[in-house]
């Protein structure tokens, strides 16, 4: 699903990032991206979601060579990937239920269709009862569940979270944690980016910890139990 080989990330000359990065993230795994504040999880996440390139390496995901995708190719895999970043980009214009139409509305279809679809993506993140909530007027933890309720609203292969339980109690951080842990189970791939040992342990999985642009890769700790 994902593979990185001899990646190097520089966004300035002589300042590397990321430093020959070499991985595999086989379909339907959930995979944890550990390592210190500035250690360069989000731009590893932005390098798989094609938001960010390259500097030398190659990286392959969902069977696409990101460096050599045709143009025409580039929209199916916007739609195989679903991305909720740091920012979560919400509308604050919009009810809660248009925000998660949006990417629907961007792949030009019907609204009766998106507005089924969009209900049933804030139904598997339990914001069923807001969907004509604004979401200024949600909690931190509902926001992000809108966020991830936006991302798989086109049924992305792989899913990919960068820090999404940052600012949030541990109860709601868990609830989050737990949204991701059920679209894996349906074999969703789920990247997620977090400092929070604690939840790592809890949701054990595989974790990947970049330190210093370096990389090291554990295999799945022990199971979660909730
Ligand atoms: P993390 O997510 O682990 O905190 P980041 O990937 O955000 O790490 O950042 C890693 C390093 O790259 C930091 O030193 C950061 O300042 C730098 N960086 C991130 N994005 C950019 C950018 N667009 N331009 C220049 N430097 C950047």
């Amino acid at each position: 699903m994902i593979e990185f080989n001899h990646v190097f990330k520089s966004y300035t000359a002589n300042q590397p990032i990321l430093e020959d990065i070499s991985f595999k993230v086989n379909a339907g795994e959930f995979v944890f991206v550990a390592g210190p504040s500035g250690a360069g999880k989000s731009t590893l996440l932005k390098l798989v979601a094609g938001l960010e390139a390259c500097t030398q390496g190659t990286i392959e995901v969902n069977g696409q060579r990101l460096d050599q995708i045709s143009a025409r190719a580039k929209p199916y895999l916007r739609r195989a990937v679903g991305v909720i970043l740091q920012d979560t980009h919400l509308l604050y214009d919009r009810t809660a239920i248009e925000n998660v139409m949006l990417p629907l509305a961007v792949i030009a279809q019907p609204r009766s269709i998106a507005m089924s679809r969009a209900r049933a993506a804030l139904q598997k993140v339990g914001l069923a009862d807001k969907e004509r909530t604004n979401p200024l007027a949600l909690s931190g933890g509902e926001q992000q569940r809108l966020a991830i309720a936006r991302a798989i609203v086109n049924r992305p292969a792989l899913l990919i979270a960068d820090e999404p339980t940052a600012n949030l109690d541990r109860d709601t951080a868990r609830r989050v944690m737990t949204v991701f842990r059920d679209f894996n189970q349906v074999g969703v791939t789920t990247l997620v980016a977090t400092h929070d040992e604690t939840l790592m342990q809890e949701f054990a999985h595989r974790v990947l910890i970049i330190e210093r642009g370096q990389f090291q890769d554990f295999p799945v700790r022990r199971q979660a139990q909730l």
